[in-house]
Parts: structure tokens; C-alpha cells; sequence
């Protein structure tokens, strides 16, 4: 049973006889400067030996001052980035409930087979001989992408879900510009609560966007997509689930007026995770549709670490498929890199083949859950979402009345109006209870909008806390006690940002003071 208590940021530390330490550090979380702050020219982590007099051949480009690299002895610069490392949230740390975004726990078998030397020292330049194992898992591994997904192909190379898009419609181009159609197919229709990324990606393969809105049940309308089709419509690009954390319930009427109207149906297939082992892509009429391996198959990102997000494709774009891929003949697999090959192929879009790491990280996934778990790890992210959604709307309020979600639940500001608190105070005041918020402000067709994505890796009991954390939260909210909220965090490393201005005038750069 937790205690309610009544919160005051004033009290907190209170009890300590010094409201700033000496040295800024608080307890054992230390204030960790930039290693330039910290280091010292004149120091070095090894010895080395003074170089033997040479003559250089560098004429007028050899250095004429000191690099000013930081200096460090050994223990400090471990310290240093164990330290910067401490500062980052983590889902080894805590429920991670961004929505959209998937979070899972990334089991740590997956981690024990990407590091097998087999997998992890090999090189993109090795001969393909001497690669036959790790060849044959990417083979293995696109065979069973196209199984779950009902696809007739798979592009293994993008290495995130914007670069899986860029990806598909550079496919969708080729095979308008093979029917000799590229002068008249221009418009890319996008749904309102699209993914940014989206209209993004359409935009970098040449098209134009044309934004569809919603039915207030936050599902895409057919006939608004109708009007919108004709001789000039290149494709639709549609998220399914959506954003929104709703299946898209017209799916196949609208593949097939896309289809209809000679224009290709490309669907973001980020939120596969919701369906996986329930419903098939191809059966529903999509063309292409990438698959974010980190997050559906639980391998790790966040915080810029390295993705993938193969694209499937039906037969009607598989011959425009990007190169490299592999192809099997006697002499075992080869990878098919030049346009000689592949003739219709939109050509490359990265170097190499794919991110070898992830694709064994989500093999492992996959022949650990084998397609019973699979498909139950697709049930319980739903359960869970769900179980969020029930524990919390009689305080919070959804934009879709009391509907049932998929595997991330949304609730909007709605609910906080009368406080005269926003959804960004909500979410900050979260930090403080030690928990990451959700995703807010996103989607952006709702208004305050609070996206939760617990993921099936959630246990009742790390559900349940962070559920009494949220109602209490939004109870106190509801009292009056606007305190706590506007200045959260109150108790993190870091207060309140001035996120714009960072975000508009970033400073990348240090500079010696005074220098
Ligand atoms: C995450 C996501 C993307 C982009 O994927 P990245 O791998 O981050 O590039 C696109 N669409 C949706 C709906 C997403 O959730």
C-alpha cells in the first residue's frame, strides 16, 4: 500500500544542514564536468616513448600548435564515461513508457549471440566465402520477416524505420517511372497523425505531400482518401496501427482504392509489434512497409545507437528492391551489388549490407520466442497497454471516449484544463517520482496529448506502481497542488530546460574560457 503523502519541494533535503554541497555532487550521484574541463594537456593515460628524431613530410600542412586534447590518466577517463553513462535513462533501469517509440527489455541472450566472434569481428569486405554463416543468417532472417509479414521480398539494408521509408518510396518511384508515369504521379497522401518522419521521407524521394485528416475516432476516412485520389497520386502512406495506438479498421477498402487508382500503399509498419502473429501486412494489400527491428524485436535504441528497419515489399515493387541482397546458388550465398544483376533495382541506399549486430540480436528474439511467443508478446503488449488505460481513465481523460487501444494507450489534456497545469508540467512531474515520462505532445492531431507504451516486458507489479505514481500524481493535480508540478523536476541532476531555445540555438562546441 503506498503512503499518500503530500508533497513539498521545498522540504525536500531539509533535513541536510547544507542546501549545496561543496563539491555540487549530491549523495553518490556526481557532477560529471566535460572531459575538456577535466583534463589536463600535460597528462596521459600511457607512457610512450620520446619519438627518435624524423623528418616529416608534411611541409606546410604539420600542426603548428597543440591538438589540446584532454588528458587523463586511465582510472580518470573510465570514470569519466562511467559517470556520463549513469546519466542516461535506460530499460535496463526502469519502465521506459515512450510511445511510438517501444521500449522493451533487450534480452540479454540476444546480447550473448551478437557477440560471437563469428558475428561481431567479421568485416563488410571479407570475402563472401569466408561469411557463409552470417550470410545465411541475414537469409534466415529476411525468410522469416517475409513469413510474418505476408511480403514477397525484403530489403535488409536500411538501417532505421525513416531510412526503411526513404527506402520504400524510392521503390515506389522506380515503379512509377518503369510505367512511364513519373511526369504525373507526384502526390503522396499522408494521414494528419503521421509520424514526422513520414512526409519526411516523401518529401526526400522527390514527391509531394497532401495531408488526409482523420474521423474523430482518430481512424483515416475512405472517402476522404477517395477524394484525394486521381491520375496525379503516387501513393499512400498509412501507419498501421497508427499513431494513434488505434488499427486502422478501413484497411483493406483503402488498399484497394489505392490500388484502384494506380498508386501504391505504403504503410509504416513501426507499431508492427501490436500485430505481429495476428495479422499479415500482405493480406491487407500493402506494398511495402519497414519493420523497426529495435523496436519490435527488442533490439536496443535510443540515444542514437545503431537501428534497422528492413522494408518489405509486395511482388509489385520487389523487382525494384535496393541492391546489395543475397542471392543462393550452388556455390552457396552470394551478395547480388551491381545494377548487371538487378537491372530494375532503384540502386543503393548505404554502404555494406545492413547492421549485422541487430539482425542476429533480433534472430535471437525470434527463434527464442518462437511464433506461439511471438504472438503472445504481441497479446500482452496490448493486455498491458490496456490495463494502463483502465487503471487510469477515471482521472485522465482519451480522445476516443472508452474504446479499447492497441499496444500504446493515449490520453490528452483534456482532464488537466481546469488545474491550469499543461501535459509538459504532468509529464516533468513524473521525473520526480523516478520515472521516465511518456511521449507528449505526439500525436499532434490531439491536444496535450499523452502517448503510454508500457510494452509487453512489464511486469503487474511495475504497472501497478507506476500506475499509483500517475493517480497520484493526477490527484494531487486535481487538488490544486500546482507546486509540484511547475517547477518538476525538482529532484533530478538537471531542473526544467529551456528545451526551444536549446533545440534553436544549440551550443556543439566548448571553448576554453577566455580563449
Ligand atoms: C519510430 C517510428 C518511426 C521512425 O523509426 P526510426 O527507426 O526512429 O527512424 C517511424 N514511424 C513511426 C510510427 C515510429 O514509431
Amino acid at each position: 500500500m503506498l503512503m499518500q503523502q503530500k508533497f513539498d519541494p521545498q522540504a525536500v533535503g531539509s533535513e541536510a544542514p547544507v542546501a549545496k554541497t561543496f563539491t555540487g555532487n549530491r549523495g553518490l550521484e556526481t557532477e560529471e564536468g566535460l572531459i575538456f574541463e577535466t583534463g589536463r594537456p600535460e597528462n596521459t593515460g600511457v607512457d610512450l616513448d620520446e619519438p627518435l628524431p624524423f623528418k616529416h613530410r608534411l611541409g606546410s600542412l604539420e600542426r603548428q600548435e597543440p591538438a589540446g586534447l584532454p588528458g587523463l590518466s586511465e582510472p580518470e577517463s573510465m570514470r569519466h564515461y562511467v559517470r556520463l553513462s549513469r546519466l542516461n535513462y535506460a530499460i535496463d533501469a526502469g519502465i521506459y513508457p515512450l510511445g511510438s517509440c517501444t521500449m522493451k527489455h533487450n534480452p540479454r541472450l540476444n546480447e550473448a549471440m551478437a557477440r560471437l566472434p563469428g558475428f561481431a569481428d567479421i568485416h563488410p569486405l571479407q570475402p563472401q566465402s569466408t561469411v557463409q554463416g552470417a550470410l545465411e543468417l541475414i537469409a534466415e532472417l529476411a525468410h522469416w520477416l517475409m513469413v510474418m509479414t505476408g511480403m514477397d521480398a525484403v530489403a535488409m539494408s536500411p538501417r532505421a524505420g525513416a531510412h526503411g521509408e526513404a527506402c520504400g518510396m524510392m521503390a515506389i518511384k522506380a515503379a512509377i517511372a518503369a510505367k512511364g508515369e513519373d511526369q504525373a504521379r507526384k502526390i503522396v497522401l499522408v494521414p494528419e497523425s503521421a509520424h514526422g518522419t513520414n512526409p519526411a521521407s516523401a518529401a526526400v524521394a522527390g514527391f509531394e505531400v497532401r495531408t488526409v485528416p482523420a474521423r474523430p475516432d482518430g481512424t483515416l476516412d475512405p472517402a476522404e482518401v477517395m477524394r484525394r485520389l486521381g491520375p496525379d497520386a503516387a501513393a499512400i502512406m498509412l501507419t498501421n496501427p497508427n499513431t494513434c495506438g488505434l488499427f486502422e479498421k478501413d484497411v483493406v477498402e483503402l488498399a484497394a482504392l489505392v490500388h484502384e487508382a494506380g498508386a501504391y500503399f505504403y504503410c509504416d509498419g513501426a507499431n508492427f509489434n501490436a500485430i505481429m502473429g495476428k495479422t499479415r501486412p500482405g493480406d491487407l494489400g500493402v506494398d511495402a512497409m519497414h519493420i523497426n527491428l529495435h523496436k519490435t524485436f527488442s533490439t536496443p535504441h535510443g540515444g542514437g545507437g545503431p537501428g534497422a528497419g528492413p522494408v518489405v515489399l509486395s511482388s509489385r515493387l520487389a523487382p525494384f528492391a535496393p541492391v546489395p541482397f543475397l542471392r543462393r546458388d550452388k556455390g552457396g550465398f552470394h551478395l547480388v551489388e551491381h545494377k548487371s544483376e538487378a537491372p530494375d533495382s532503384f540502386g543503393r541506399i548505404a554502404a555494406f549490407h545492413g547492421q549485422m549486430g541487430m539482425f542476429v540480436r533480433a534472430f535471437a528474439y525470434m527463434l527464442s520466442h518462437g511464433a506461439d511467443g511471438l504472438r503472445q508478446a504481441a497479446e500482452d503488449a496490448v493486455l498491458n497497454a490496456n490495463y494502463v488505460r483502465a487503471c487510469l481513465k477515471d482521472l485522465m481523460s482519451g480522445p476516443f471516449g472508452d474504446r479499447l487501444c492497441l499496444h500504446e494507450v493515449l490520453f490528452d489534456e483534456t482532464w488537466l484544463r481546469p488545474t491550469g497545469l499543461t501535459t509538459v508540467d504532468f509529464a516533468k512531474a513524473m521525473i520526480d517520482e523516478g520515472f521516465h515520462p511518456m511521449t507528449i505532445y505526439f500525436p499532434l492531431v490531439v491536444h496535450g496529448a499523452m502517448l503510454i507504451e508500457p510494452t509487453e516486458s512489464e511486469s503487474k507489479a511495475s504497472l501497478d506502481l507506476f500506475i499509483a505514481a500517475l493517480r497520484d500524481l493526477a490527484l494531487a493535480a486535481k487538488r490544486g497542488e500546482t507546486e509540484r508540478f511547475v517547477g518538476a523536476p525538482y529532484l533530478a541532476p538537471r531542473r526544467r530546460l529551456d528545451e526551444t531555445r536549446a533545440a534553436r540555438n544549440p551550443i556543439l562546441k566548448w571553448k576554453k574560457p577566455g580563449g
